[in-house]
């Protein structure tokens, strides 16, 4: 922690001394106009900024264990999930959004083994009603097949919410699956066309 504390000192510092840095983050004080709302996983070695080069108020980001966006569920009580997507469709207007699993995941292998969460039972939970049981059996590290099958699977649960199936029927968003190896630093995307991942 204390690296992180010595970095947030020199951040403000280095603001705080450069002009055109201040003018540059005092205009965020007016508000945000985010060029993309991206989903991806909790997942430490994912790190969106560093993956897009999105600077400040360019990037809205919605992080959940495993990508997971959760079924729309009309009536029912909306979660932070439901509300992050609302808001980027309806108050941001969000030109893209894109879901970005990764390899090694942690959520999908372990729902694509089948592994013992009893230890974990929030995680079981979560991914238990999150993750779907149609995953393909993968024994691989890395998890490719199960973790691209699962962000294809985000991308469908995304245009049933109303918010994002009103802007998609107006052409107004665009919605994109990732794959990042964070082993690789390589990125691919998912080709609706030929339903596969291919390189950017
Ligand atoms: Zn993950």
């Amino acid at each position: 922690m204390d690296t992180f504390i010595h970095h947030a000192r020199g951040h403000s510092a280095r603001i705080a001394e450069l002009q055109e840095e201040r003018e540059s983050y005092g205009r965020l004080a007016a508000g945000q106009s985010p060029l993309a709302l991206f989903i991806t996983c909790s997942d430490s070695r994912v790190i969106p900024s560093q993956i897009t080069g999105a600077r400040p108020g360019e990037l809205f980001e919605l992080r959940t264990a495993g990508n997971a966006v959760p079924r729309y569920s009309d009536g029912g009580p909306a979660g932070a999930e439901a509300a992050t997507i609302e808001y980027a469709m309806r108050v941001l207007n969000v030109a893209d959004i894109v879901v970005c699993g990764h390899s090694h995941c942690g959520a999908v292998g372990a729902r694509a083994r089948g592994d013992d969460l009893t230890g974990v039972p929030d995680v079981q939970d979560w991914l238990d009603r999150q993750l779907s049981e149609e995953l393909p059996d993968d024994e691989e590290p890395a998890v490719r097949s199960a973790v691209r099958r699962h962000v294809y699977e985000q991308l469908g649960r995304l245009r049933e919410y109303p918010s994002v199936r009103e802007r998609l029927e107006s052409g107004e968003v665009a919605l994109h699956g990732w794959f990042y190896e964070v082993h690789t630093g390589q990125v691919t995307v998912h080709d609706p066309a030929t339903d596969s991942f291919r390189p950017l």
